[in-house]
């Protein structure tokens, strides 16, 4: 395979000499590895909601009840392990299991517990990154304050306002402060292992630097997971926007982004907080080749 992929590239260059406009549609194309990422969806939390009204600043939801659940992805690559997302607080899950709670949430098995069903610990973990930083995605943050953290600007300014060290979740990634940080700055994507099998795209207004993460696996395709675009399966048709977005135009905009993206790249659409999207992946430790 090498040696073809030499031999590809050689012939590359020969042509460029004749043609000059060759080499920028060629040559990119030829002499990248050819990579794929394996990806292990793991369960971090799940969630009950008596009344979703917070999903719609139209009223679009109000009185309904929803479970939704609260993935983890473990993304493995031949140039390192990227972490996805960190789930629900573990203590915060093991406290709340009052019947007639508002919102209930439960974990059967810790994200720390999962990954070491393939001999995993949290400090082999070479990249972090998260959709965006409400708590249900940074529970179990502090664990990967090891590895390095690859972060929208706009997001990590935002997590380490004055305001926001007051929140009651801020211990739960205060580590991430002096982590070895990768920041994305700009409107541009990011390539996590510089050969375009995992591009953080950012997607803002859910909160100020919001991302989704683009991947491609050897056999199954490309899979695009959404953060919290589209918090429930009807939001992405519906197209509405929660009460709680930071901003709403943003996130309009970025809805029609992330479609078209998924369009050009005939990726899967994981919403992550949707149960059936979540079941549609391999069940743990099964991954997605
Ligand atoms: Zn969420």
């Amino acid at each position: 395979m090498k040696r073809l992929m030499i031999g590809l590239a050689m012939l590359a260059f020969s042509a460029c000499e004749e043609n000059d406009r060759v080499e920028a549609t060629v040559v990119p194309e030829l002499t990248k590895p050819v990579a794929a990422v394996k990806l292990f969806a793991l369960e971090c939390g799940r969630l009950h909601l008596e009344d979703i009204a917070m999903f719609s600043d139209e009223h679009v939801y109000d009185g309904q009840a929803r479970d939704l659940v609260d993935p983890c992805y473990l993304i493995r690559h031949a140039r390192g392990d990227l972490i996805w997302d960190a789930g629900i607080p573990p203590a915060l899950a093991a406290a709340s299991v009052d019947k007639d709670a508002e919102e209930t949430t439960t974990l059967s098995e810790t994200l720390e517990q999962q990954l070491a069903e393939l001999g995993v610990a949290p400090a082999d973990i070479d990249y972090f990154s998260i959709s965006h930083s409400h708590y249900d995605h940074l529970g179990n943050a502090a664990l990967f304050a090891g590895a390095t953290w690859i972060v929208d600007k706009d997001e990590r300014d935002w997590m380490f306002r004055e305001e926001a060290r007051q929140a009651s979740n801020f211990a739960e990634y205060a580590a991430l402060e002096s982590a070895k940080t990768t920041l994305i700055e700009g409107d541009g994507d990011y390539d996590v292992f510089g050969d375009g099998s995992a591009i953080i795209v950012q997607a803002p207004g859910h909160t100020p630097g919001h991302t989704v993460l683009l991947l491609t696996t050897a056999n199954s395709g490309k899979v695009l997971l959404t953060g919290d675009m589209w918090h429930l399966a009807e939001a992405r048709e519906k197209r509405t926007v929660p009460a709680f977005n930071f901003d709403r135009a943003m996130t309009l905009a970025s809805m029609d982004k992330v479609e078209a993206l998924a369009t050009a790249s005939g990726a899967k659409v994981i919403r992550q907080h949707v149960p059936e999207d979540f079941a549609s992946l391999p069940k743990f430790p099964e991954a997605l080749e």
